[in-house]
């Protein structure tokens, strides 16, 4: 491998020319070629399998992955997981039938097998100065030509919960509602006690001791003050909204969070394409 960061389909399509190519990968990502026996597995031509040289016991690789049971080809599968990982606006079903040329039916059903795979395993709570942002999305519910239904619009949207570690990662949830509540739940579940925080000024962090907590006035259009800012996570809300305008035509709060989770991920492994495309291959065969 050389040390680019990009890569591309030519890559993808050097290292993973054949289904025997792709199977070999999974098989040395997830076992040994030493069997206990001594022996030594080898792959059975024309078949899914690995075998040991002596003892004779197999092993099917992609069993128990989500390319178990699949009719689709494993190359299809690896380029679909290609296609996703250089996806930083997202992609839907339809696009991924497009581009693979696979039925709509089949193109869903990898993508959604993908983004399952994709939950940020990270449990490690954010630390040093962390940004926190509320963002309200999806559910383009008309609010009435004097806003009458305005509530009931407001009702339609998803409430998600955004915190950053600055030089670090980012984590996005949904929330029940936009309360004090489910902001000291989200923040007890993944900052951590000593971290520095940065806000605005709802009143969603009144609750919060002053001394660990930094905000910004936007009503009094007070935008920053020194590294006193919002800044990241509010560009990440802005580059999410619109991102889903353009991918997803329409939007559930039921699949927002795989959305999210998808987001999160590619802001997480955006700095090198190579490196991407090998920590979701890596992801979905631990899956
Ligand atoms: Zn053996």
């Amino acid at each position: 491998m050389s040390r680019d960061t990009k890569y591309s389909i030519k890559n993808l399509q050097k290292d993973f020319p054949t289904d025997e190519a792709c199977l070999a990968f999974i098989f040395d990502t997830l076992h040994s070629h030493k069997c206990s026996c001594g022996g030594e597995y080898r792959p059975v031509k024309g078949r899914k399998q690995f075998q040991c040289s002596k003892c004779r016991f197999q092993i099917a690789p992609a069993s128990g992955t989500i390319f178990h049971k699949s009719d689709t080809p494993l190359t299809l599968w690896f380029h679909a997981i290609w296609i996703f990982s250089n996806a930083k606006s997202g992609i839907s079903a339809k696009e991924m039938e497009r581009q693979l040329g696979v039925t709509y039916k089949c193109a869903w059903r990898i993508l959604s097998l993908i983004r399952k795979a994709l939950k940020d395993e990270n449990k490690d709570k954010l630390g040093g100065d962390v940004e926190i942002d509320t963002g309200f999305l999806g559910g383009r519910h008309y609010a009435g030509r004097n806003n009458e239904k305005l509530s009931e619009s407001i009702a339609k949207k998803a409430v998600v919960n955004v915190a950053y570690e600055r030089g670090g990662r980012i984590v996005a949830e949904i929330a029940t509602d936009n309360s004090s509540e489910s902001m000291r739940g989200f923040v007890e579940k993944y900052v951590s006690q000593n971290a520095r925080m940065y806000t605005d000024s709802s009143r969603v962090y009144h609750q919060f001791n002053e001394r660990d907590i930094e905000k910004v006035n936007h009503n009094k259009r007070e935008f920053s003050r020194g590294t006193v800012h919002i800044n990241t996570v509010e560009t990440f809300f802005a580059h999410l909204k619109r991102s889903m305008r353009g991918t997803y035509k329409v939007l559930s709060k039921k699949h927002l969070q795989s959305y999210l989770d998808l987001f999160v991920w590619h802001y997480n492994n955006r700095h090198n394409d190579r490196e991407r495309f090998a920590v979701l291959l890596g992801t979905v065969l631990h899956a």
